[in-house]
């Protein structure tokens, strides 16, 4: 079973970041770039998937400007066997990347589709689940556990007050939660592996795909600043202002 994951290169999770002067988007530029964490333990799992024997081959695909590249190479050097850069400038919304990554899939005609449960920089959460809808597969998201055989994939997922366990026909999709698994430490003889493998670049157009984007962001503001807290002298003096100014008691 070849196993598809799709990572998204996004600002990294350790940076603080900012609002460009014109309100219209986050600055981005020379911050750090990373894989986005959900995606790192997409490309975990589906290793982890391939050491096990239940998959045999691993494909990493990210759609994006060409330094996604380093993104696809961090793949391969968890243990993806080869890469597909869908290369393009234009600004990539959910509904896009989902058409995109679909495209990959009747190429590809993967057994299991593993994506993050989110992007840490849109916070959209979508795009998975579209990539199901209109691939046709059943979806399994926020996966904290995932077990596959004869033709089904066994994945649980953390609700309010307990687990819920879904089974689904194979090809799915399953979308990744924070305690699926950690993913592994990237050692330097794995980077030095990983430039050797396969990393093939397509452009939309190849792919037939329009990627318009569909939405318009308005603005982006920061959110309001904390005001300056106080120190008080005793514990009478904080119920105190509990009780008079916070109102919560
Ligand atoms: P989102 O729906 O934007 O929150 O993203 C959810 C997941 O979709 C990510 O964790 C990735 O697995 C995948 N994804 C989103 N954007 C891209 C992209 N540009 N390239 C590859 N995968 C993506």
């Amino acid at each position: 079973m070849k196993i598809l994951v799709a990572v998204k290169r996004v600002v990294d999770a350790n940076v603080k970041v900012s609002v460009a002067s014109d309100n219209t988007k986050v600055d981005l530029s020379n911050l750090k770039m990373a894989m986005n964490p959900f995606c790192e333990i997409a490309v975990e799992e589906a290793v982890r998937l391939k050491e096990a024997g239940v998959a045999t081959e691993v494909v990493a695909v990210s759609a994006g400007v060409a330094q996604c590249q380093e993104t696809l190479r961090t793949a391969l050097a968890i243990g993806a066997d080869r890469a597909i850069l869908i290369e393009t400038s234009t600004e990539l919304q959910p509904l896009a990347v989902a058409k995109l990554l679909k495209a990959v899939v009747e190429k590809e005609q993967p057994g299991l589709v593993i994506l993050g449960k989110q992007a840490i920089d849109d916070d959209s959460n979508q795009t998975g689940q579209m990539v199901a809808a209109l691939a046709g597969f059943p979806q399994a998201t926020f996966a904290s556990k995932v077990t596959v055989a004869d033709g089904r994939a066994s994945v649980s997922r953390e609700v309010d007050g307990g687990t819920e366990t879904l089974s689904v026909r194979l090809p799915a999709v399953v979308t990744t939660d924070l305690r699926l698994n950690a993913p592994r430490y990237v050692t330097l003889p794995s980077i030095m592996k990983a430039k050797k493998k396969p990393l093939e670049t397509l452009k939309p157009e190849d792919l037939g795909v329009d990627i318009t984007p569909r939405l318009k962001t308005l603005t982006v503001s920061e959110p309001p600043k904390r005001a300056a807290g106080v120190k008080v002298a005793d514990v009478t003096a904080l119920v105190e202002k509990l009780k008079a100014e916070a109102k919560v008691l």
